[in-house]
């Protein structure tokens, strides 16, 4: 057995189990993305966001590159709607923002409704604002390791309260 594999053995063994034991679940990430913000309905969405019980502990306004897009949505890069969801993504702001609150990724999700706004129930943040399934107003982490994440890869630790 090689030193590699010894370490895989090891981390599953003694460190995946613990680190998944001890993940946050009060956290979640979002963008409001740059339709919301083109539309001026930034106000109008963190009103909901605050009246659902989400705390903001990390908030700014922010462009992704092109390579920031890709490596955000790598896990889409085979979809036939990637290049599309890149060149819109990255078309103007967005506002990115971590939010705390018990089980906040699931009751995230519901606030924001189905990717497709015609799929979303009444009163959620898509039903709402988003025009189609592409440009849909707004982001929300879908497992607590990808809030964990994905907050990352847009805030450094001290701009995160
Ligand atoms: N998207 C798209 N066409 C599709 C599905 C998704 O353009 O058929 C875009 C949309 O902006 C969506 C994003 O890709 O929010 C990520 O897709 P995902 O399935 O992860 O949806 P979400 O988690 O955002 O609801
Ligand atoms: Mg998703």
């Amino acid at each position: 057995m090689n030193v590699n594999r010894l370490y895989a053995v090891f981390k599953k063994r003694r460190f995946a189990p613990k680190f998944k034991k001890n993940m946050r679940t009060d956290r979640t990430f979002t963008m409001l993305k740059p339709d919301a913000v083109e539309k001026g309905h930034i106000g109008a969405i963190l009103e909901k966001i605050n009246a659902a019980g989400f705390k903001i502990v990390a908030m700014k306004l922010t462009q992704m590159t092109t390579d920031d897009a890709k490596e955000f949505y790598a896990i889409h890069k085979e979809r036939p709607f990637f290049g599309e969801l890149v060149e819109y993504m990255t078309r103007g702001p967005i506002v990115a923002a971590i939010l705390e609150k018990d089980n906040a990724v699931e009751d995230f999700r519901t606030l924001i409704g189905a990717t497709n706004p015609a799929e979303a129930a009444e009163g959620t943040i898509r039903k709402l604002y988003a025009a189609s399934i592409g440009e849909n107003a707004v982001h929300g982490s879908d497992s607590d390791e990808n809030a964990a994440i994905e907050g990352a890869f847009h805030f450094a630790g001290r701009d995160t309260f």
